[in-house]
């Protein structure tokens, strides 16, 4: 099934091909829809919309008959597909809705989730009423509205593993994301969103965010984008260079050098490395403070080179894949000890948490309030 990124660049792609163009014509395979496709055919298509993986596409206002939207949801067989008008595809798969433009296409082949509603309704269709914050297609949802989340009751005991699936919690991850967003944090997934530290909790909301808008932005690749450059240029196609552990079972972790596992989490594949994400908080402490030791003895070594004194090597402290890790920590590398605006807030509040769990209701019902009245398109329509 596409995840959020990749339904986010479909939506691009659907924008491209008719996007602020007149729709020549419409069309839709089911009989309860048959009526709106002369309704809808000859307006203007207006905003096309990702929510979580969902598609929304919106048909400006004709006369008093005010705008529509158009709904679907891929599930696990849909797909959009773009292509000229005046020539369908040949393929298998049944056409459930398509809009033509002068020249070019957008259908959808497949899906069996979809519906034809006024946009005061779309919050009546139980996918998107229950749909959690989403990061990618919603600039409000920030880090203080992520952390304010890992608090939530419904979320706070359940194991991040199969938390992270649940668009009800964060909208648009989906397999490969959840297991290189727990690898960037180095949380198992048995981990749950009580048990986090401080620190955890500010690496978890930034894995979520940056991966998230990564793998957009690189068309599927979650991967440091540096290292993924690399390997693209030692010839590795693009599944081996795309991510950090998922699809990765049996290889060396590109920080530690040990074996990813490979285990069902959800019914569905995880991949993990036991050593860089350890299954208790006790663990995770005792390697955060291995890490730190080893950073304060290369720090010690390299100021010792820095006086003239003689050293030897120590192989030991750089384990093998780590100098590479710690060379590409640019953009949201692990461990690098960076501070985001997330973790100076609970810097400056952690002796009054009181005041910081305040701040955080007081947050969360703002984004609330925001998403409720956010206007969808333009105006209701005059029917
Ligand atoms: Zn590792």
């Amino acid at each position: 099934m596409p995840e959020g990124p990749e339904i986010r660049r479909m939506v691009d792609d659907i924008e491209r091909t008719v996007g602020a163009t007149e729709a020549r014509s419409v069309f839709f395979s089911f009989d309860r829809f048959k009526p709106f496709e002369r309704a809808l055919s000859g307006r203007r298509v207006g905003a096309i919309q990702a929510r979580g993986k969902a598609v929304l596409v919106f048909f400006a206002a004709r006369g008093d008959d005010g705008l529509w939207c158009v709904y679907s949801h891929n599930q696990l067989y849909g797909q959009w597909r773009i292509g000229r008008a005046d020539h369908e595809p040949a393929t298998g798969r049944q056409l459930r809705f398509a809009i033509l433009g002068d020249t070019r296409a957008a259908r959808l082949y497949s899906a069996s989730d979809i519906r034809v509603v006024q946009p005061d309704a779309l919050s009546e269709i139980p996918y998107l009423a229950r749909l959690g914050p989403d990061p990618l297609n919603d600039d409000t949802v920030d880090n203080v509205v992520l952390d304010c989340l890992l608090d939530d009751k419904r979320f706070a005991g359940r194991a991040l593993g199969g938390l992270l699936l649940d668009q009800h919690f964060i909208a648009g991850i989906g397999n490969y994301l959840r297991s290189e967003i727990l690898f960037e944090a180095g949380l198992h997934p048995a981990r749950k969103p009580r048990s986090l530290t401080e620190d955890e909790r500010a690496g978890l909301i930034e894995a979520v965010q940056m991966l998230i808008k990564r793998a957009y932005r690189l068309k599927g690749i979650t991967n440091d984008p540096e290292r993924a450059e690399r390997l693209k240029k030692q010839g590795k196609h693009f599944g081996a260079r795309r991510h950090m552990v998922f699809g990765r079972g049996g290889q060396a972790c590109t920080t530690c050098g040990g074996p990813i596992d490979n285990t069902p989490v959800a019914s569905r594949r995880l991949y993990l490395c036991p050593n860089c994400q350890p299954a208790c908080c006790r663990l995770a402490r005792r390697r955060a403070k291995r890490q730190h030791a080893l950073v304060d003895k290369r720090e010690h070594e390299i100021g010792r080179q820095a006086c003239g004194y003689e050293t030897r090597e120590h192989p030991e402290t750089v384990p093998p894949g780590q100098a590479e890790a710690h060379q590409h920590d640019g953009e949201g590398g692990r461990g690098s000890g960076k501070r985001n605006d997330l973790e100076r807030h609970h810097a400056d509040t952690e002796h009054d948490t009181g005041q910081a769990d305040q701040a955080r209701g007081y947050a969360l019902n703002e984004h609330r309030q925001a998403r409720t009245h956010q206007p969808i398109d333009t105006p209701r329509p005059g029917r």
